[in-house]
């Protein structure tokens, strides 16, 4: 993939003009695997920060919505749990348990999502693949 230079199209690796906007590519090509720096992300930073820091991880690789969507996410669950905690109290008679089980396992679940996520991500990045 070579990213032009003027319009920011992706464009094929034997594309000599920018498919977009034609600006020629070929000459840009020597220098710009200089100037393109692939951003390298640290695995072992990505992981601990997955592990320890839910959510922060993802803007350690600087995937900025991802992180804000998953922050977001942690509050919903505990909103949804007080919903459902006080929907099947009052309704059912049943003990909230139910709710803390929910909480958790929902939790557990992103939990374990966001780490196998950033840890993909991170690669990728490291790879390349995803750029700035
Ligand atoms: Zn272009």
């Amino acid at each position: 993939m070579i990213k032009c230079p003027r319009c920011g199209f992706h464009n094929q690796n034997n594309d000599k003009y920018c498919i977009y906007c034609g600006f020629k590519l070929i000459s840009n090509l020597d220098n710009a695997s200089d100037k393109t720096v692939i951003k390298q992300k640290n695995m072992v930073i990505s992981i601990l920060l997955a592990i320890f820091l839910p959510g922060i991880s993802y803007f350690y690789i600087e995937q900025w919505y991802s992180g804000i969507l998953f922050l977001l996410l942690i509050p919903l669950i505990f909103i949804s749990y007080a919903v459902i905690a006080a929907f099947y109290s009052t309704t059912y008679n049943i003990s909230s348990e139910i709710g803390v089980y929910l909480v958790v396992l929902t939790w557990f679940v992103l939990y374990i999502f966001q780490i196998y996520k950033v840890i993909k991500l991170t690669k990728l990045i490291n790879q390349g693949i995803i750029r700035f």
